[in-house]
């Protein structure tokens, strides 16, 4: 069945200007921004503002106004790192600028009748000392995910599928001769040799996809599905280090998410922030040049299509390096380069939405060899792994990462709703009694959210992009950590909101 000709679902084509659980944005809570029939695109916004980025990019905004006003530190972006840099600032006279209509950046959150569901960022976890630390004091404690992933071979789905333990009895369960169920099993036991301390730098330059070879064609065709998601880039380029750090760390951490993923952990720190500090957070302004001028720092920006000029002791560059670069000036020509040589992967998220339960298997379900999606989550398992009311309803958040060659494609609202057609199709011919029961399609777009742990990021590009520029210091999570991860994007706010504070 079609489900792009049944006319009684709804498409919408989410931005950033829908709910925002902040109150700094236009709409209200459970109000979609816009919707159509499904062969009529909604004519909304896509999740990003892009557009003074592209200005930006392309050279067209050049303006820059003398400054207005003075304060101690700036930090540029809304995301969990700005956010949590901020909060460290919050003894000094400081702004936050973030462009978008709300905060949270990729660690976001919405909401379908009364249901939290995600837009980006899923799960963390908390086994780090430091950052179990800083949960603590912010007071967020997000529950712990039963079980591990499943994933599904030919028609088959398999509970809790990928263990770093090779003697797991998931891969007894494949649909396929021993010697392919064996062949799991070698690959673990022999990666586990590697010595991923001593030789992280030479993995880190190493493609993933080397160290496949000798086994059945399927263990890599698992991890092509896996890295796309969770690091924008299959195993041909992603770096060896990474692929077996995930290969044998991540199955056995314990996984902590909310229903609706991480953004509500940007939604719940924002909301206890006190009132007057929230004002200093700056929705809808798009910074686009970052100067040093004698000791302090300008800043010009964007604000209801208009430039304003502020002046600082010190800024934090809580944005991506991809945008980084076209802001700040002056930057040195290696760490410009190094900058430009970062890779970003573009993706789209749906969110169905259905009027009662329709998956109740795992956290995260990996679809193998599936071409419009890699994987999807029910938004409410940490709250009923074990069942609950059947007949409530739910809300499947659908990941869907692109190759970089498609971004363009992402501009493309009628490409962006054929695309979302497809991938829910795909899906729901996975599981034809879906189709009954689905009311909603809630489409994200986003350019490019997830950095690529492509081979070398880690150790050779990372070291050289976040150098400091004092008074102006880098942080977003494309500089910290093997993969994007919203926790230790925080934590290096964090460090760099304290060296910006040593100029106040
Ligand atoms: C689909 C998806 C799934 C993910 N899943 C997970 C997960 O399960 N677990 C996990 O830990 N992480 C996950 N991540 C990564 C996580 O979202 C990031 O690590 C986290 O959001 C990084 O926070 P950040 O503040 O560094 O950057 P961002 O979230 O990128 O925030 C940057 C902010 O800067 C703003 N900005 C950009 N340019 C400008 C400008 N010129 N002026 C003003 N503001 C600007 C942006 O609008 C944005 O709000 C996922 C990411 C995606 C996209």
């Amino acid at each position: 069945m079609d489900i792009s000709r049944r006319s009684f679902i709804k498409w919408v084509l989410a931005g950033a200007a829908t709910a925002s659980p902040f109150g700094c944005g236009p709409g209200s809570k459970d109000k979609p921004s816009g919707a159509s029939a499904p062969s009529v695109p909604a004519a909304t916004l896509g999740s990003e503002r892009n557009k003074d980025c592209h200005d930006v990019r392309d050279g067209l905004l050049r303006s820059l106004p003398p400054p207005s006003r003075s304060l101690d530190v700036v930090v540029v972006g809304g995301g969990p790192s700005g956010l949590a840099a901020a909060e460290r600032c919050f003894g000094s006279d400081f702004l936050l600028l973030e462009k978008d209509d709300h905060v949270g950046g990729n660690c976001w959150t919405e909401t379908w009748e009364g249901l939290d569901y995600c837009t980006g960022s899923a799960w963390l976890s908390l086994e780090n000392d430091e950052v179990r630390a800083l949960f603590k004091r912010w007071g967020i404690n997000p529950p712990i995910i039963k079980g591990n992933d499943s994933a599904h071979w030919d028609g088959k789905w398999i509970k809790d599928f990928w263990n770093s333990d090779p003697d797991f009895p998931s891969y007894a369960q494949l649909p396929y001769p021993k010697s392919v169920q064996d062949d799991f099993r070698r690959f673990i036991r022999d990666t586990a040799k590697l010595d991923r301390v001593k030789d992280a730098t030479k993995l880190d330059g190493m493609a993933f996809s080397g160290l496949f070879s000798g086994y059945d064609p399927r263990v890599q065709q698992y991890w092509d599905t896996f890295g796309p998601s969770n690091w924008g880039a299959r195993t041909a380029d992603t770096s060896a280090l990474i692929g077996l750090h995930a290969a044998h760390e991540w199955a056995p951490c314990e996984r902590r998410t909310f229903e609706g993923g991480l953004g509500m952990v940007t939604r719940q720190l924002f909301a206890g922030f006190p009132e007057d500090k929230k004002k200093r957070f700056i929705t809808g302004a798009a910074v686009f040049a970052v100067r040093r001028e004698g000791k302090g720092v300008l800043v010009s920006f964007m604000k209801d299509g208009r430039p304003e000029t502020v002046s600082a002791k010190a800024v934090v560059m809580a944005i991506p390096k991809f945008m980084a670069r076209h802001v700040v000036a002056d930057i040195p020509e290696e760490q410009k380069k190094a900058m430009a040589a970062m890779r970003y992967a573009p993706y789209l998220v749906y969110n169905l939405c259905f009027d009662k339960v329709v998956w109740n298997l795992n956290y995260d379900n990996w679809a193998v060899g599936a071409r419009h999606f890699t994987d999807f989550i029910p938004a409410d398992w940490v709250t009923h792994a074990d069942g609950g009311d059947l007949n409530r309803k739910q809300v499947i958040t659908v990941y869907a990462p692109k190759i970089e060659a498609a971004r363009a494609d992402l501009l493309d609202d009628e490409e962006v709703l054929a695309e979302s057609h497809a991938a829910a199709n795909e899906l729901i011919a996975m599981f034809p009694g879906w189709a009954d029961h689905l009311r909603e399609v809630r489409v994200y777009r986003r350019g490019h959210p997830m950095p690529m742990s492509a081979p070398g990021s880690f150790t050779r590009l990372q070291p050289v992009t976040q150098r400091d520029m004092a008074p102006i210091y880098f942080s977003h999570s494309d500089n910290s950590g093997t993969v994007s991860d919203m926790y230790e994007a925080a934590l290096g706010a964090i460090k760099a909101a304290a060296k910006a504070l040593q100029h106040v």
